[in-house]
């Protein structure tokens, strides 16, 4: 069971400005929570706020004192967002040890209670920040009261934005990568590695996209990964599906890729979902996850993962590939597209990535659609589309290359959030695109971390 803190990298630019100051400095940190079933938590922090310099009573490098004028405000902040209140404070200098003092205990004590009742959750938590040369380091709790489970260490923390950076905490035991890694810490050094091996990822759709990008991610060092698929193989997947075999078909996609990762990686820890993302209890298993590769072909599907990344933080990096023909039936063009959604770019939506007549058609139950059609409405439904898998395979790569660019930052900065594929004419071209104003992933909407929306991601979800 962990507890992981997830932040925009805004807040995170601020934490690492706040720790770059020779004296102490101290805030509130106002997150949603969200648990698991299996007992995780993530902190999805929705708003900062640093104390006033006014409010400081006393001050130095290790030490400080705060009037209530500090803190008091961001705590009704926290009760208006439904949200828990976590004290954050530095330990300046880059030999800064982030764990508490003996005197940073008594404060706990002394505020632990009052920021429960004023915030009005249940948890209190805290996070402690000392600078280093590249980041920062850190160590944190979660305090419930009582009857809401013990005092558990923060033991992760994801930074979401143009980059990705999972940390551990100061405390957390030392675990250098595997030596079957060493091509990949030749490349990118170890931290990345040990990221790599400490990311829970989920891919969504387990056809010929999501199998390469799911095995790329095994053999590159992922150890965590959920697979979702409620298709079952059919003999003309054989040919793109990887890990899939002849006598395979019939069976559930998401069980058959999960038999083949583990095959290649025995300590792989991966879970296979036979059932629709479309299904809320299918959804709300994507929300422990740090990350998700969107590789579904349907519409409907694309809309719930859309709203991922603004509500509970969770970067997606969606897949499309198409493949094109003229009169005569040959192929023409052969386009794939990758779409990085972070929290505060804009989604699928207000890219126009989703054809929203066809994500309606494919929830309608068969009664609800022949209903239409009586009435002489006949709801688009997508046929079955061309598919190689060159061109499934090449556009995977370059879907697990972005993971790999937003973790280790070798190119140009700001990255784009799109790559277009235009393989027919060995083009590829790039772009950012901005949320409509007034849309959920607009960060002016509040949304960003507005976790257990009632309904969930406030979305309409079919009765089953
Ligand atoms: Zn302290
Ligand atoms: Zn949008």
């Amino acid at each position: 069971m962990s507890v992981t803190i997830v932040l925009t990298d805004a807040v995170a630019a601020a934490l690492i400005e706040a720790a770059s100051n020779p004296l102490e400095v101290a805030g509130v940190l106002l997150a949603a929570v969200h648990q698991n079933s299996d007992g995780d938590i993530r902190l999805l922090v929705r708003h900062h706020s640093m104390v006033d310099p006014a409010a400081y009573r006393e001050r130095d490098r290790n030490h400080m004192a705060i009037t209530p004028e500090g803190y008091v405000p961001a705590l009704a902040e926290a009760e208006a967002l439904g949200a828990m209140a976590i004290w954050f404070h530095t330990h300046p200098g880059l030999s800064g040890t982030p764990l508490p003092s003996l005197a940073d205990e008594s404060v706990d004590e002394a505020i632990a209670e009052l920021f429960r009742i004023r915030s009005g959750s249940p948890y209190y938590g805290t996070l402690i920040v000392s600078p280093r040369e590249t980041e920062f380091a850190f160590s944190g709790t979660l305090q419930p009261e009582e009857g809401y489970g013990p005092i558990r260490s923060i033991d992760r923390l994801w930074i979401v934005g143009d980059r990705w950076r999972l940390m551990s905490a100061i405390n957390a035991e030392d675990r250098p990568p595997s030596p079957i890694f060493d091509r990949n810490v030749r490349a990118f050094g170890g931290d990345i590695q040990r990221a790599l091996g400490d990311l829970r990822i989920a891919v969504v759709g387990c056809g010929g996209t999501g199998s390469a990008v799911a095995e790329q991610l095994v053999r590159l060092g992922v150890r965590d990964l959920l697979l979702i698929d409620a298709d079952h193989l059919s003999a003309s997947n054989v040919t793109r599906v990887y890990g899939s075999t002849p006598a395979d078909v019939g069976r559930p996609k998401a069980g058959i890729l999960r038999d083949h990762l583990n095959a290649i990686a025995p300590d792989l820890c991966c879970e296979a979902i036979d059932a629709m993302i479309t299904l809320e209890p299918t959804a709300r298993r994507l929300g422990d996850r740090d990350l998700v590769f969107g590789c579904t072909d349907d519409n409907a599907g694309r809309l719930v993962l859309s709203r991922l990344a603004t509500y509970m933080l969770t970067p997606v990096i969606d897949i499309g590939v198409l493949l094109s023909s003229n009169a005569a039936g040959l192929l023409m063009g052969i386009d794939g597209r990758i779409t990085i959604l972070s929290p505060g770019s804009a989604c699928l939506v207000c890219r126009d990535r989703i054809d929203l007549a066809r994500a309606g058609a494919e929830v309608l139950t068969p009664t609800e659609r022949k209903r239409l059609a009586d009435e002489g409405y006949a709801p688009a439904l997508g046929g079955t589309e061309p598919a190689v898998v060159a061109f499934t395979t090449a556009v995977a790569a370059a879907a697990v290359s972005e993971l790999l660019e937003r973790l280790i930052g070798y190119g140009p900065d700001p990255r784009p959030s799109e790559i277009l594929l235009r393989i027919h004419e060995r083009e590829i071209s790039i772009n950012r695109a901005a949320p409509r104003p007034g849309h959920y992933c607009d960060p002016a909407s509040k949304k960003l971390g507005f976790s257990e929306a009632t309904p969930f991601l406030e979305q309409v979800w079919p009765k089953i």
